[in-house]
């Protein structure tokens, strides 16, 4: 048999997706990890309504940026125009991770940004995780999957953040996106995500008008891992 062209690409989307179920934060065939090929400009996905434990690598659908199956036997995830909207727009992003984690969905459905209460947060990014409005009538009657992905754009863009600084996003009443520079870090993502939104919803619980962390501290937290003069961890 010929060697598979998107045999690397496919078997990074499949361990991702593999590491969706182990991480607690999907039920049934819930969320989707894709993996992206900037270079030629396709993205590997998982297959829509396959049980993770019945996942080949095999059955991962190669999708171009305009959502169109290039290789494979099964059909992508139905979130995939979403995927592909969102390589097009941020070509610096390498994977998407959608779930509907349970704390991280409460968020979104309560229509608030995750408010950066702690260090945990700011290791990670160095301000409220974002939460964009439902979409309007209109773009839930049109394309809606790839108009999601607008949503998300659009959002990036009023607030001018950078999606590599800014790895996790909400969809206001839907539930959470992440990225990453990899398969294995934007489910990374996914569940300090879910942590960072339980931690929040926790710290709210205890002392209502709580204040966010403070500047220095976030700017610490977050140069100390993300900035010029990082140093953590190396
Ligand atoms: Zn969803």
């Amino acid at each position: 048999m010929a060697k598979d062209p998107f045999g690397a690409l496919r078997e990074e989307a499949w361990e991702a997706n593999q590491a969706l179920p182990r991480s607690g934060l999907v039920l049934y065939t819930f969320g989707n990890v894709s993996v992206f090929d900037r270079d030629r400009c396709v993205f590997a996905i998982k297959p829509s309504g396959v049980p993770y434990d019945a996942l080949q690598v095999g059955d991962i659908v190669i999708v171009d940026c305009d959502g169109h199956v290039v290789d494979g036997r099964m059909r992508p995830s139905s979130d995939t125009k979403t995927h592909a909207v969102l390589y097009r727009h941020f070509p610096d992003l390498s994977a998407i991770a959608h779930t509907h984690s349970t704390h991280a969905v409460a968020w979104a459905q309560a229509m608030r940004d995750i408010p950066i209460y702690g260090t945990t947060h700011a290791d990670h990014t160095p301000a409220a995780v974002p939460c964009a409005l439902p979409l309007s009538d209109a773009r839930i009657a049109g394309d809606y999957e790839a108009e999601t992905g607008l949503q998300i754009v659009e959002e990036y863009a009023l607030r001018g953040l950078d999606p590599l600084d800014h790895p996790m996003v909400l969809v206001g009443g839907h539930g959470p996106f992440t990225f990453g520079d990899s398969g294995a870090k934007a489910v990374y993502h996914s569940v300090v995500l879910e942590e960072l939104a339980r931690m929040a919803w926790m710290t709210e619980g205890l002392a209502p008008g709580a204040p966010e962390l403070k500047r220095a501290l976030v700017e610490k937290h977050y140069g100390r891992k993300h900035g010029e003069g990082r140093y953590y961890g190396q």
